[in-house]
């Protein structure tokens, strides 16, 4: 067997101690007889699974009493509609930070169910900022302010919690979600896929203030209803058991490191070395504003364009792999989450120089 360093965006790399756990536990979980796989959701065993999976996460966020904890299926990309059809009250329009290719797709399925009030953007800077705060124009009669907290693809992250202006704030942590510690107080509704930093493909956790849950539309199906699905444990139909599993083990791994705030220490680090490493090369370059640049996913581009498939092969050849950029931006992207030790971005910056040298 010969593990790689995976630097894929999503799905990403998992802990290895948490895989080899899932091996060893596949055919029997603790001392139930049966592999996770095959048990009832509503048995005695499941349910300790899905009682941990929750406390744990809301140990993990500090998450207050007066929030939902959800763990729903239709990836992040379902909330994009599914906000708007539970959380819009009785108002007909929210506002939205444009940052990216994510917000904008939060945008576009959003502007179905309510009007979108673009309050800022950053495309002409060609999404390399974060605009500034103080000129966003909020309305104070949208139902909430929608952002997304690190922008995958540009790799772009806000390092502040905005200011929303009194109105609900609505976040996409899918990609940076437990990377660092933040006030979940501040939010509204916090939403996440799982398939980066807290496990497998499958699970979408949505964190939700009380206030705003019961006022799903008539229209909206009882499964995407947060109250609907709050008052049954987000079992109202069959949960991906599995998934939510390991989900469970991954923030048993996290708890293990130290929890957040010691992850965020690392992340930092991490981010830092890589950073410096392509602010000191002349061959690769960040477009992203310092300010704003994401600790998750660093995109870079070569000066020579010509050199991007032999970066990849040569990258492969030294088990360093998925660093292709989004096709829509070109270049490379490193991303690095949670499981990606420190050892994986070292081993990537010491290629990077070494590849420089050669071309
Ligand atoms: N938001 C962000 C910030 C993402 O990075 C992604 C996936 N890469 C999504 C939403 C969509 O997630 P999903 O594929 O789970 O729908």
């Amino acid at each position: 067997m010969s593990r790689v360093f995976n630097f894929s965006a999503g799905p990403s790399a998992f802990p290895e101690a948490v895989l080899e756990q899932a091996q060893r536990e596949l055919l029997e979980w603790r001392d139930s007889g049966m592999s996770v796989m095959e048990m009832s959701h509503r048995g005695k065993h499941f349910s300790i699974i899905a009682e941990e999976l929750e406390s744990d996460l809301r140990q993990l966020l500090a998450v207050p009493e007066n929030y939902q904890v959800l763990f729903l299926q239709g990836g992040a990309s379902a909330q994009f509609s599914l906000i708007p059809q539970n959380i819009l009250k009785d108002k007909t329009k929210a506002c939205y930070i444009k940052t990216g290719a994510w917000s904008e797709k939060a945008i576009k399925d959003a502007a179905a169910y309510c009007e979108v009030v673009v309050s800022a953007s950053s495309e002409a800077s060609k999404f390399t900022s974060i605009p500034n705060p103080d000129e966003w124009q909020l309305d104070q009669d949208a139902a909430y302010l929608h952002y997304t907290s690190n922008e995958t693809i540009h790799g772009v992250e806000f390092g502040e919690i905005p200011d929303s202006q009194g109105l609900p704030l609505v976040s996409d942590m899918s990609s940076n979600i437990l990377s660092r510690k933040i006030d979940v107080s501040r939010f509204g509704l916090i939403y996440a896929g799982t398939q980066k930093n807290m496990g497998p493909a499958g699970v979408t956790v949505v964190i939700v203030r009380d206030d705003l849950v019961g006022f799903a539309q008539k229209t909206t199906p009882s499964v995407f209803n947060y109250a609907e699905q709050a008052k049954n444990q987000s079992m109202l139909n069959t949960p991906a058991t599995y998934n939510w599993y390991l989900v469970g083990l991954v923030l048993k791994w996290l708890q293990g490191q130290g929890g957040v705030k010691a992850i965020e220490q690392r992340n930092i680090a991490k981010a830092g070395l890589l950073y410096s490493a392509i602010d000191e090369s002349s061959l690769y370059h960040n477009p992203v504003e310092v300010s704003a640049r994401s600790r998750m996913n660093v995109p870079f581009i070569l000066a020579d364009e010509s050199l991007d498939k032999p970066f990849l092969a040569a990258a492969e050849a030294n088990g360093l792999f998925e660093l292709k950029g989004h096709r829509s931006v070109g270049g490379m992207r490193a991303s690095i989450y949670n499981a990606m030790p420190e050892e994986g971005v070292k081993a990537l910056i010491d290629f990077m120089a070494e590849f420089e040298r050669t071309h």
